[in-house]
């Protein structure tokens, strides 16, 4: 069995080295440290991860092997580490977003931590080795980034509406429709609104989320 750690290593370097060097995260990074930013922005950071996972998925892993057939144990060595390096990154930007927000409305708390969802990394994994890397992976790597920025805003939510603080949820149209020709996706308008307070907005499913949705879902804290 060829052992594939050393490329595996390769790739967290490579993914580490282009988020670093981004110059949309490096401004992103600098907006949290002046308490700038807003829940659309983690979702803009998130939406690179994705997209720079993808691309080391697709250039570096898939290319790596002559016809892009991917042997399935280097699929099952790369693939979930490779997930688990975006969740801890895009983890890491919804929580100092929500920190930033955390302090703006008066209140010291830490976001709640949401782990990876093992479950889903191995229906992630087996698809692409049912499916090959036909697989659409930027989709694939986006639509877990924004999850993961949605299940941390739902989590915080929860949590600090059950502590007495007033919370109202805003979530903000993509403009996109489920299918290509349509005008508009009647799911998610029907899941959009304004400063919807937080047990309405739950019932509502506003922190729900359909592959390839785009929209952008708020928070809003206040002292009761
Ligand atoms: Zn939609
Ligand atoms: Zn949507």
């Amino acid at each position: 069995m060829t052992d594939y750690k050393a490329l595996l290593k390769s790739l967290i370097k490579a993914y580490r080295r282009k988020i670093g060097n981004d110059p949309e995260i490096q401004r992103f990074d600098t907006l949290c440290k002046e308490g700038k930013v807003s829940f659309e922005d983690a979702y803009n950071f998130a939406k690179k991860a994705g997209f720079t996972m993808s691309d080391t998925i697709m250039k570096m892993f898939v290319e790596r092997f002559d016809d892009g057939e991917v042997p399935g144990e280097a699929i099952d060595e790369v693939i979930p580490t490779l997930l688990k390096e975006q969740h801890a990154t895009v983890f890491a930007g919804i929580k100092a977003v929500q920190e930033v927000m955390n302090r703006k409305a008066g209140i010291g708390m830490k976001s709640a931590v949401i782990p990876l969802d093992d479950k889903k990394v191995k229906e992630v994994t087996t698809h692409f080795k049912e499916a090959g890397f036909n697989v659409d992976t930027e989709r694939v790597a986006t639509d877990l980034a924004r999850m993961l920025v949605d299940k941390t805003i739902a989590k915080n939510a929860e949590i600090q509406s059950g502590s007495g603080l007033k919370l109202t949820v805003t979530r903000i149209y993509d403009g996109i429709g489920i299918d290509h020709g349509k005008t508009s996706c009647e799911w998610c308008l029907s899941r959009c609104g304004e400063d919807v307070p937080y047990d309405k907005a739950k019932a509502m499913g506003m922190f729900q989320r359909h592959p390839g949705c785009g929209c952008i879902i708020e928070t809003h804290l206040s002292k009761r």
